[in-house]
């Protein structure tokens, strides 16, 4: 029987693996569920993005500055925030096969009905799993199929908790941060302060997330553990509309124009009212067409002045989290505009959206076409031929531009597979040191997309061919 074809994710995940983007954990004890490690490429990739979104939200922005908070903050932080009240995910357990499902699968799963039963054993809304009405009992699990062994729901939190001091019981009970957000609102008037902020100003980080998930996957989509990059936009009451509109074009742009991510792979996705998150009055998604559907990888959302209120009573320090405009004499709490983006997500979404396969010299290859500023390498330098001086020489161009460039020297095998190495690894340009070089100084320059060699610039012209090309968007 003909083996089934990958998905476009599995795919991904192979030559992730396989050339030291991304794999699983600790794999010599068997991994750990959903839990990943970048290899080299993976990291010089993922450093890349990160740079990227630095660059555009600080750089670019005068009144956006940056900040690296703590992974654990003081645990009212998450009480004040309503993450110890509200993060949880209703979760139902097979009593006999001990599978566990979250509430809204079962919910889509018994809306159509349940066999043996006139209605289907939800909520008079529709929305949730009602324990008490009597087609419970003859409800399947979806795992075993046995009937009335699912439990009724209960709420887990998503948070990961810990101890502080070397004693569990008597330790202060603390979180891992489940988003960066917080710790920048309880930052922000020393922030505002140091950096000189008035409103309309951002503050951006990029760090670590952790929740404990009940149905990670789908690769790096859903981990327990990743990166987020988030910007919080404080502004005046009132003005909070124009700027979520305008962040949610913003980064959609630069999914589009920076990292290069097809726009009919791309789109916006308006939250309906009761689809949103606890602290959200509006909010955006923008989405990527996964190979498993399109769903969001980053989110932009109207936070009001909820958390910066809910800080300002649980901390009792309302007149500390307030701005004072000194010249209108204005006090008051800013409202604030979110831009949460996935470092890994979007990771994943560039990924997907550059692999490609196709045919060179009648060879089957596979390419990832990233951006050049995204690509792991920016350049392989290879000499044609392991003789008459060309290693030598192809060294030496490798070494002036490696203080500058990623750049990755290869002399082992043909021509041809090298250049099939650096296509799969998604590196742009290759630059090949034959013998004419030596007679004129010029080497070949080989693109990845177009698998033209157009020009032979001189050695010396390498640095600018190379910060041309990478700067030419
Ligand atoms: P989802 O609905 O997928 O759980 P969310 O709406 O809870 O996501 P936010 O809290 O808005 O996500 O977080 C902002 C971004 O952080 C998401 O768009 C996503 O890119 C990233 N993110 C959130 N949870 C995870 C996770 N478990 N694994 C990887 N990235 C995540």
């Amino acid at each position: 029987m003909a083996a089934k074809p990958k998905s476009r994710m599995e795919l991904i995940a192979s030559l992730a693996k396989r050339r030291g983007f991304v794999m699983p954990t600790s794999e010599i004890y068997g991994g750990i569920g959903s839990s990943y490690d970048y290899g080299p490429l993976g990291i010089e990739m993922k450093r890349k993005l990160a740079d990227l979104w630095w660059r555009e939200m600080v750089r670019k922005h005068e009144n956006i500055v940056g900040v690296d908070t703590a992974i654990i903050y003081h645990p009212n932080t998450w009480v004040a925030s309503g993450h110890v009240e509200g993060f949880t995910d209703p979760l139902i357990d097979c009593r006999q096969c001990k599978a566990r499902f979250r509430e809204d699968d079962l919910v889509e799963r018994f809306a159509g009905g349940v066999k043996g039963a006139d209605e289907p054993p939800l909520s008079a809304d529709g929305k949730h799993i009602d324990p008490a009405h009597p087609a419970y009992a003859l409800a399947p699990c979806p795992h075993c199929g046995t009937k009335g062994s699912l439990t009724a729901p209960r709420s887990f939190n998503l948070m990961f908790r810990t101890w502080i001091g070397p004693v569990e019981e008597a330790g202060e009970q603390v979180y891992l941060r489940p988003e960066t957000a917080q710790g920048i609102y309880v930052d922000y008037p020393q922030v505002q302060t140091t950096a000189r902020l008035k409103p309309p100003f951002g503050i951006a980080q990029i760090g670590k997330a952790f929740r404990n998930e009940i149905t990670p996957g789908n690769f790096i989509f859903r981990t327990r553990e990743f990166e987020q990059m988030e910007m919080q936009y404080f502004v005046k009451p009132g003005e909070e509309i124009e700027a979520l509109h305008y962040w949610k074009d913003e980064r959609h742009a630069f999914w589009r124009d920076a990292c290069g991510i097809r726009d009919d792979n791309l789109r916006v996705y308006e939250h309906a009212p009761d689809e949103l998150a606890h602290y959200a009055t509006n909010a955006f998604d923008i989405e990527y067409r996964f190979p498993f559907g399109w769903d969001e990888f980053e989110g932009i959302h109207n936070r009001t002045d909820y958390d910066l209120r809910r800080h300002a009573q649980h901390s009792g320090k309302e007149r500390d989290l307030q701005y004072f405009d000194d010249q209108t004499r204005e006090r008051y709490l800013p409202y604030v505009v979110e831009t949460s983006a996935g470092l890994n997500r979007g990771l994943l979404a560039i990924l997907l959206d550059a692999y490609d396969e196709d045919e060179v010299e009648g060879n089957p290859r596979v390419v990832l076409r990233l951006d050049p500023k995204l690509a792991p390498i920016t350049a392989g330098i290879f000499p044609l031929i392991k003789k008459d001086g060309l290693p030598e020489l192809a060294r030496k161009v490798y070494q002036d531009l490696h203080r500058e460039f990623d750049v990755f020297y290869d002399e082992s095998g043909n021509i041809g597979r090298r250049y099939r190495r650096q296509d799969e690894a998604g590196t742009p340009f290759c630059f090949t040191i034959d013998h004419r070089t030596l007679a004129d100084q010029t080497v070949t320059i080989r693109d990845r997309d177009t698998l033209e060699q157009p020009e032979r610039p001189k050695i010396d012209q390498l640095t600018n061919v190379l910060r041309d090309r990478l700067f030419a968007k």
